[in-house]
């Protein structure tokens, strides 16, 4: 997707701190952090909103989750754990419209969000 953010960081086409990367999956730190630990995930393939997966898509989303556990340990979040959401549309406040989901962490954090 030629405009889409996410996937210029995929290319390498605009700088982010990765912290994890592999054949699917990356993962980099969110611009603006709304907690100590505020990490994006997001599949390399461009998918726009949960709405457009398919099955094929399935393994994609699976490791995403799989890589935001690593990443999690990484940080060693493993004992206080850590909050995993995705936003989709406009309700949910999505501003990046290739799937993604934030990995908030390092503070309690508050329940339901707002
Ligand atoms: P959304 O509201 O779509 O779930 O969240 C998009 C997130 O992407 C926001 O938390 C925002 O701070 C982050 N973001 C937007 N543009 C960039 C960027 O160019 N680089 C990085 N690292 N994060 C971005
Ligand atoms: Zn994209």
């Amino acid at each position: 997707m030629q405009d889409c953010v996410f996937c210029k960081i995929v290319k390498k086409e605009i700088p982010a701190e990765i912290v994890y990367e592999d054949e699917h999956v990356m993962a980099f730190k969110d611009i603006h952090p709304a907690a100590p630990v505020h990490i994006l995930l997001i599949p390399k393939k461009h998918i726009s909103t949960f709405f457009d997966l398919t099955d094929e898509d399935v393994s994609i989303i699976g490791r995403v989750q799989l890589a935001a556990a690593r990443v999690a340990k990484q940080l060693n979040l493993e004992e206080k754990g850590f909050r995993l959401v995705s936003n989709c549309k406009e309700d949910a406040g999505q501003l990046i419209f290739h799937i993604h989901y934030h990995l908030l962490g390092g503070r309690a954090l508050q329940w339901p969000p707002g």
